[in-house]
């Protein structure tokens, strides 16, 4: 198989039916214990529902998020369990990441059904798309990618999002920070921009006619 025809196997946009225009945020690298709620209060207040790309390490130690996404009727998805670049890591190793983070999806809330992966940093190889294939999901990359992760500034987050969106479009946002960049210092405010973008990003797709949806809402 060619690189393109196994990456043709990763979805980065949804096909968008007879329905209303939609778009499908998502959010990576989360449970975090301060920005994750934050994040959730914006989408409860606007009664949107998104994707939760969570990383298994996390979502074991804050299983009451990973509840509480699944509660407000959010779609939590496997992004390995300790966010490794999947390119470089031992034989075997793949696949403990997926399986053992949908393991504990599972753990901290049963009724969860994890259907989607995404591979740290859009990594995709062969054998990502075959392990996640073994493990039930399907392999979902982005269309839409403002940055938010290096704090470019909440308008150039909101512009981001607003130059390039169009109805089908899966949006990369962040709710969190992978282990091996976490800076106690930060903590607090590492989200701080999403958040606030996030806000602004919700009602402007509204004005579009734009709906938002999660994954598993694809029509
Ligand atoms: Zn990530």
């Amino acid at each position: 198989m060619s690189y393109f025809d196994f990456l043709s196997q990763v979805h980065n946009e949804c096909a968008d039916g007879a329905g209303q225009p939609s778009v499908y945020l998502t959010f990576d690298d989360g449970p975090h214990p301060s920005c994750t709620p934050e994040v959730l209060d914006v989408l409860a207040a606007h009664r949107v529902p998104a994707t939760f790309f969570v990383i298994g390490a996390y979502a074991a130690d804050q299983p009451e998020l990973i509840q509480r996404m699944i509660a407000e009727g959010h779609e939590v998805a496997n992004h390995t369990m300790t966010h490794p670049n999947l390119s470089a890591c031992e034989p075997g190793q793949v696949q403990r990441e997926i399986f053992e983070a949908n393991r504990v999806i599972k753990v901290a809330c049963p009724r969860a059904s994890v259907r989607y992966m995404r591979a740290p940093y859009g990594v995709w190889t062969e054998e990502v798309i075959a392990s996640s294939a073994s493990a039930g999901l399907a392999a979902v990359h982005w269309s839409v990618d403002p940055q938010d992760w290096f704090c470019p500034g909440v308008d150039a987050i909101v512009d981001a999002v607003l130059a390039s969106v169009r109805p089908g479009a899966i949006v990369l946002l962040h709710d969190g920070c992978p282990p091996s960049e976490m800076k106690p210092s930060r903590d607090a405010s590492l989200r701080s921009q999403t958040i606030k973008a996030l806000s602004r990003i919700i009602p402007a797709l509204h004005d579009r006619g734009l709906e938002m949806r999660s994954l598993s809402q694809q029509h």
